[in-house]
């Protein structure tokens, strides 16, 4: 079915209105008409070739939400109408030990990433959520339970949400714990959110002065300007867990040493350049860790869909038209998000 999108035929050139083809539903697919789309950092990466292996023309956009036009005939978990969610991955083996333990995104045989991954539909890789329409197997729809009008608000949800929920999760945060956030964007303000919605005593760090007031209504309990070495240094030995989103290269060294005994430090950003190698002496001296960790399975997504609707929260967004992308990067390159672009599809239409 051919449907508007909005990509790039090469990393040099700007996005731009392009058609493209969509497979009609299969037995078990779900066909998705999209309302909106966030605009995930890792868009931009890979758009503009900034990580190895961008595949042209490519279409962006892992952060989707919209309602079900039609589904195949063995699809059983839901219906047209249905109000629904798309995020980092379109399929997986389904066979390996991760996907039999709902961690997807760890598939042993690689899973499907939503754009940029060899697939059979044309054009022999998968196409993202700059479009008006997506299809997309059972397995890997998830149920948006928020109240209709604040949709455009959730679909954030479905990668900065989760990347940032995930490790939350596994690293236990709750109560008793203090936890940094680093980097206050996309990722960041929704990690704020979530650990504090968890319990946690959250101290924000930014290198942006104009966002200290938006990370305390975020939920932060401490705002940290991270150029101010000693606002940094009293807060040293003391975080249970660091959640670090910061998508350029800095360094690890000045949060590592913020680590208590036993602490890890968990990164989710993915700079186009390396980190400057971190200083051995302070994991060593305190049994400090570096850790990483990629989005998040089906079931944990779907768990903190759930939970963001029971308690309200959603990320803080910026609509913007299609046409609007470009501006958008520009501004998201000089962390000047507040917090999260949203794409209104219905722009696609022209
Ligand atoms: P974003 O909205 O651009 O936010 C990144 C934030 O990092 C900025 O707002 C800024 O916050 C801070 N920052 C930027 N440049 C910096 C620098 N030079 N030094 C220190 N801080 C800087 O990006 P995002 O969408 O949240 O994504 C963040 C990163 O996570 C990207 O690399 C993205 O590709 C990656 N990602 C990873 C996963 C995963 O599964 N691991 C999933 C999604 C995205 P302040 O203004 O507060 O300093
Ligand atoms: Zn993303």
């Amino acid at each position: 079915m051919v449907t508007k999108a909005y990509g790039a035929y090469a990393a040099d050139k700007p996005l731009e209105a392009m058609d493209i083809e969509r497979r009609a539903p299969g037995p078990n697919d779900v066909q998705i008409d999209i309302a909106f789309c966030g605009v995930c950092h890792s868009d931009l990466h890979t758009v503009r070739s900034e990580w190895a292996g961008t595949l042209y023309p490519c279409v962006p956009g892992h952060e989707i939400v919209g309602h079900v036009t039609a589904v195949g005939g063995e699809v059983t978990k839901f219906k047209v109408g249905d109000t629904v969610g798309v995020g980092c991955l379109v399929d997986s083996c389904q066979r390996c030990p991760s996907c039999a333990d709902g961690l997807e995104q760890y598939c042993e045989n690689g899973f499907t990433a939503t754009y940029n991954s060899p697939t059979q539909d044309p054009p022999g890789h998968t196409l993202g959520g700059y479009a008006q329409r997506i299809t997309v197997t059972e397995k890997f729809v998830l149920k948006i339970n928020h109240s209709e009008d604040r949709l455009a608000a959730v679909a954030p949800l479905l990668c900065a949400g989760i990347t940032t929920w995930s490790p939350l999760r596994h690293w236990k945060v709750g109560p008793g714990m203090k936890v940094g956030i680093v980097g206050i964007g996309g990722l960041g303000h929704m990690g704020v959110k979530l650990a504090a919605a968890l319990g946690a005593h959250v101290v924000a760090f930014t290198t942006s002065e104009s966002k200290r007031q938006d990370a305390h209504d975020l939920g932060a309990h401490d705002v940290v300007v991270s150029r101010d070495r000693d606002a940094m240094k009293a807060h040293r030995g003391s975080f249970d867990f660091i959640l670090n989103t910061v998508a350029a290269s800095h360094d690890l060294d000045a949060f590592t040493s913020l680590l208590k005994r036993d602490g890890t430090m968990c990164l989710v950003g993915v700079p186009e350049h390396a980190h400057p190698s971190p200083n051995i002496g302070v994991l060593i001296f305190g049994r400090r860790s570096i850790a990483g960790s990629l989005i998040g399975g089906i079931p944990e997504t779907q768990e903190m869909l759930d939970f963001c609707a029971e308690h309200g929260i959603v990320a803080d967004i910026e609509m913007i038209r299609m046409d609007a992308i470009e501006e958008a990067y520009d501004r998201m390159q000089k962390s000047d998000v507040k917090y999260r672009f949203v794409i209104d599809s219905a722009t696609l239409a022209g």
